[in-house]
């Protein structure tokens, strides 16, 4: 395995960073995730968009062009023989002596990217079984709609999710509504067939499968209403699904060991996966 770490080609299992990274020490970095279908990126600009929306909002330069970004992706693609798959990149805001506030200007960020073989058949198989989610309290900070590495939260909830059996942990904010999984977002279809999701806020990670979902069931004729939803209503919901790039459209099937509708998978998250795969 091969990864890639500030302009070289390394051998993953040598491949290391500094210990005074900003990112090791301060969660000072951003990420991005892009699923890999057949060697292709899925949906592949609107993860670059995001992950110039993130440098951008925590000051850092980006290290290079989306061009010559793209080439490395698609080379280490290759080096790794990914066929389906995802791609990993993290910025982080570089190397510099620890103190709190930013390192001089001209310091370096730190690129890394890595990949990851995924069984997009297994995927498929747990999408046709529906899966468990539990709910656990927010924890996190007020931007969680920067693709951040700052993750402990997140990583204690999937756990937690873990731990009970389930596959995701639905975060549910102080007034009770939903925000978003650990590292998925949150829909629900209601009995009078609106879907529903968390507004792109600053709560929850804008997910590049969520945006591209929007378009694909508006356009399918579906009627979408930007809104929080409380774990109540998912309950009473006629569907509840989750999405992100690797996930596409995950049907969820019980909450708290609870049924949604009949705990059996619905149609309609069927018919949308179906869709946004076709899409992207
Ligand atoms: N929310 C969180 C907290 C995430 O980490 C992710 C995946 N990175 C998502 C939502 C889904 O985003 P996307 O559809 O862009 O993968």
């Amino acid at each position: 395995r091969i990864a890639y770490v500030n302009g070289r080609f390394q051998r993953h299992d040598l491949a290391a960073v500094h210990i005074e990274d900003r990112g090791f020490q301060f969660a000072d970095a951003i990420y991005e995730v892009w699923a890999v279908r057949k060697g292709e990126l899925l949906d592949a600009e609107g993860h670059f968009d995001r992950l110039d929306r993130s440098l951008g909002e925590l000051r850092i330069a980006h290290p290079v062009t989306r061009a010559a970004l793209t080439i490395v992706i698609r080379e280490l693609i290759r080096r790794n023989r990914i066929g389906d798959g995802l791609v990993y990149l993290q910025i982080s805001r570089g190397r510099a002596r620890r103190d709190h506030g930013f390192p001089p200007p001209g310091t370096r960020p730190t690129l890394v990217l890595t990949t990851k073989r995924l069984d997009l058949d297994a995927v498929a198989g747990r999408a046709a079984q529906g899966v468990s989610v539990i709910s656990v309290p927010d924890q996190r900070w007020a931007r969680c709609d920067i693709k951040t590495v700052n993750l402990l939260p997140n990583t204690l909830a999937k756990q937690a999710a873990r731990d009970a059996g389930a596959y995701e942990a639905w975060q549910v904010d102080a007034d009770g509504f939903v925000t978003e999984g650990t590292s998925s977002n949150a829909w629900i279809l209601t009995a009078d067939g609106a879907l529903v999701t968390r507004p792109a806020d600053h709560a929850i990670l804008h997910g590049i499968t969520r945006a591209t979902l929007i378009r694909v069931a508006t356009s399918a004729g579906y009627r979408l209403e930007e809104r929080p939803f409380t774990i109540a209503e998912a309950l009473e919901a006629r569907e509840a699904f989750l999405t992100s790039a690797t996930n596409f459209v995950m049907p969820v099937t019980r909450i708290d060991g609870r049924p949604v509708a009949n705990g059996e998978p619905g149609s309609v998250s069927a018919e949308l996966r179906q869709a946004y795969l076709a899409a992207v």
